[in-house]
């Protein structure tokens, strides 16, 4: 037999869990150090720009760029001087009130816009620098910068702005490496940490969670091994314990099955023996009998003669019998009879049994009567199969009725059925045997008829029949005091 794997490989759900635990929380991991490095990028600029939003109304207050609506040149190169020594970081534009460049504290070359977007400007003085807004670098076409600006007024008219990029190339660059190195660095060690710690923490909780799944497959094998008592006992709930009942249900029925299938092989085992018993019986009186009669052909008397053929003939018939009955039954209990139903006179049916039977009755002394309810409804049901109930229940009847006994026979209609009713004053079925009368070849041990009679399959194949018609044959009996057959047929409608 193939062995499963061992209970510790990797294919088993203890690890795949782990594995995609493990997968889920290093995902989560580089998200988060992505997600840090990105947000912290933002808040810098946030922080700058709240830091130094008045910068630009600072210089304008300090510094005249303009002089007789020029734009005075000595006086911007002094503040740009004096304003990078001390902050390096700062990049200084002086606009005209159309955004466009007048003089920058940047070297020429490295200028790409002559122009920067005016409304986050205005917008910026209008809030004085509180709301966190970006606008154009002119250093780069893409980029959009943190900034600080200020309106130039001379004589309360507007000659244009100081704009500030806050955030220079080199300081961008500078904060980009320092910040994102030490954001990676920690991100880093705080995911390794994080993920660490989870993993332990959840191969613990898995180990628990997967603890009642491992009980489980090894109950499971022991089944499969042959152990078909194993069950599942834990304490579980939800889809664990569901999963445990099923297998321990499926576990159950499969074992009543076997049960079910030993018996019938044991059934089939004594029918095998009880068929032969039947069988030779009279086969071998069959024999002896010719034999003898062969042997003293010339000797032998002819009463004796005809004694001799007389038990061959009864012995002939008791084998037809007994075949033909274990051919019937073996027919309705594969299910190769359909009845053919059709409507019929059940009187006429129990009369004729009633002229029949009277003679057999009389030779044994048993009074057989009749007591049929008038204006009987014809009844919906196979007429030769009904005939063949009422032969095995009025053999019965006579064969275990004593002489000077009586049988009756009676009919009882009610809703839409009649119900036939035979019953003898005879030996009875004791109480501690009436469960067995159905079952193939049962026949009451203290019988005092020569068992050899009968085959006890009468009451098996009147019951397959009734079956057939959906109904049910039941009997009440008291010992040494009779029995009491019925059985209910449903009455023709007439459409
Ligand atoms: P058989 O009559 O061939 O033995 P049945 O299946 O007809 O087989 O009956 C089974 C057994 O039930 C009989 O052997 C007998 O012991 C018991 N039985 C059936 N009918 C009667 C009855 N009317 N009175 C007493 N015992 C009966």
């Amino acid at each position: 037999m193939k062995r499963s794997k061992n209970k510790y490989s990797f294919g088993n759900l203890y690890w795949r869990l782990s594995a995609a635990f493990l997968v889920i929380l290093t995902l989560i991991g580089v998200a988060y150090v992505y997600i840090t490095i990105h947000h912290s990028a933002e808040y810098f600029n946030k922080v700058s720009q709240l830091l130094n939003r008045n910068v630009a109304t600072q210089i304008v207050k300090d510094t005249k760029p303009f002089k007789n609506g020029k734009v005075d040149t000595a006086v911007l190169e002094e503040m740009f001087r004096h304003a990078m020594a001390v902050n390096p970081s700062l990049e200084i534009y002086l606009l005209d009130t159309q955004g466009k460049i007048l003089a920058h504290s940047v070297p020429e070359n490295k200028i790409i816009l002559d122009k920067v977007d005016l409304k986050p400007v205005t917008e910026f003085i209008s809030n004085h620098g509180t709301k966190y807004i970006t606008d154009n670098d002119p250093r780069d076409v893409n980029a959009k910068k943190v900034f600080s600006a200020a309106p130039v007024v001379t004589d309360k008219i507007l000659e244009g702005y100081i704009y500030i990029v806050l955030a220079s190339e080199e300081y961008v660059a500078i904060s980009q490496l320092l910040s994102g190195d030490y954001l990676m660095q920690v991100g880093l060690r705080t995911m390794i940490l994080t993920l660490l710690a989870a993993l332990l923490i959840g191969l613990v909780i898995f180990r628990v969670f997967t603890r009642n799944h491992r009980k489980i497959i090894e109950v499971m094998q022991k089944f499969r091994e042959g152990d078909i008592n194993a069950r599942i006992k834990i304490k579980s709930t939800g889809d664990t314990k569901q999963l445990a009942e099923s297998f321990n249900e499926m576990a159950n029925i499969l074992t009543q099955n076997l049960d079910k299938v030993n018996a019938i092989e044991m059934l089939r085992r004594e029918l095998i023996a009880n068929i032969s018993h039947d069988l030779k019986t009279p086969v071998s009186v069959i024999q002896g009998y010719a034999e003898t009669l062969q042997m003293k052909e010339l000797t032998l008397a002819d009463s004796d003669r005809r004694r001799y053929i007389n038990t061959i003939l009864q012995n002939t018939q008791k084998l037809e019998k007994l075949v033909n009955e274990l051919f019937e039954l073996s027919k309705l209990e594969a299910n190769q009879v359909v009845p053919k139903k059709e409507p019929f006179s059940i009187s006429e049916l129990l009369n004729d049994m009633y002229n029949k039977y009277q003679l057999i009755a009389k030779e044994k002394n048993i009074s057989l009567e009749t007591e049929l309810s008038k204006d009987l409804p014809p009844v919906y049901a196979d007429v030769s199969l009904i005939e063949r109930v009422m032969q095995n229940l009025i053999d019965n009847a006579i064969k275990f009725t004593p002489e000077g006994g009586m049988i009756m026979i009676r009919t009882h209609r009610y809703d839409n059925h009649v119900e036939v009713i035979i019953t003898d004053s005879g030996i009875g079925i004791p109480e501690s045997e009436q469960d067995k009368v159905f079952t193939r070849y049962y026949r009451t041990t203290d019988n005092f008829m020569d068992l050899k009679e009968s085959a006890g399959l009468g009451l098996t194949i009147a019951k397959k029949i009734l079956e057939l018609h959906n109904s049910s044959l039941k009997f009440m009996s008291k010992e040494n005091s009779g029995s009491s057959f019925s059985f209910s047929l449903p009455v023709y409608k007439t459409k």
